[in-house]
């Protein structure tokens, strides 16, 4: 099931409505700079609800394995990336009167149309660790020495 380009969010939530399926990697364009291929998929999750306070609201979940380069050994790593956050829907007008303070909690002009997969995307940016690396001695090839600091003539095998 693809997903529809964009949605009325606030209009979803209050409906309660619920999309899910699997967005091929390929597909999301803001991703591919930082990943080493596109094969998979990412599993997402958006499900409509009304808060107790009235606020329409989306959970918006997404879970994948993306391949990425190390930042130790430039060599692809996989991550098993999960995340999740609240969507809340506020006139924009009174946009400013929320600060973000509630955890991974964002807020949006309930004006405004959403798209689906971009919402995936930002989530697999935030989810993200900001340096991406194998795990500690995990990197597949011999690590480059900080240059200069090699001494020649000496075999690290
Ligand atoms: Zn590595």
């Amino acid at each position: 099931m693809s997903a529809p380009v964009s949605i009325d969010g606030a209009e979803f939530a209050r409906q309660g409505e619920c999309l899910e399926g699997a967005a091929p990697l390929s597909a999301l364009a803001r991703l591919q700079d930082l990943l080493t291929d596109t094969d998979g998929t990412v599993a997402y999750r958006l499900a409509g609800t009304v808060r107790r306070d009235g606020k329409p609201s989306i959970d918006v979940s997404v879970a994948g394995v993306l391949r990425v380069l190390c930042q130790r050994c430039l060599q692809p790593v996989e991550l098993d990336i999960e995340g999740s956050r609240k969507l809340v829907f506020v006139p924009g007008s009174t946009l400013g009167d929320f600060d973000d303070e509630e955890e991974d909690t964002d807020y949006l002009p309930s004006e405004d149309r959403i798209s689906p997969l971009e919402l995936v995307v930002d989530e697999l940016l935030l989810a993200m660790p900001i340096s991406p690396r194998h795990p500690e001695d995990a990197c597949p090839v011999s690590l480059p020495l900080v240059v200069g600091a090699a001494s020649s003539g000496q075999s690290l095998n």
